[in-house]
């Protein structure tokens, strides 16, 4: 096995891994109601200890239908029921798409690497 094989095998893996793992703080804030493309980035930028915010994540509960909304909707996403929001908006969630970037930047960094294993061997 050569040098750019092992360095393919191990960032493969890693990005096959790390993708999947970050499903799990990915379910558990969208069962809170918050982005699931966010924290799935945050997922991909720093693996399985996204799970530790994402399980801090305070859950708003719609007072009409009891379903979990995002904290920043100003309508219920099940029974349109208006909704006061919690916090300003962007107080929550100002990290939605610097998150979105740290997670496409560890992928790209790490095709990077790929890229360079396979020019320089
Ligand atoms: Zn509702």
């Amino acid at each position: 096995m050569s040098t750019t094989q092992i360095v393919i095998a191990v960032v493969g893996g890693y990005l096959v891994v790390t993708a999947a793992v970050a499903f799990i703080p990915a379910g558990l804030a969208r069962s809170k109601g918050r982005s699931f493309s966010a924290w799935w980035g945050l997922g991909m930028a720093i693996g399985i200890f996204a799970i530790i915010p994402a399980a801090l994540l305070p859950v708003h509960r719609c007072p009409s239908c009891r379903e979990t909304v995002n904290p920043q909707a100003s309508t219920c996403r099940y029974c349109r029921n208006p909704l006061t929001p919690a916090v300003p908006v962007g107080a929550v969630e100002p990290m939605n798409s610097a998150v979105m970037a740290m997670g496409l930047a560890a992928i790209a960094f790490a095709v990077a690497v790929v890229c360079w294993a396979v020019i320089t061997h």
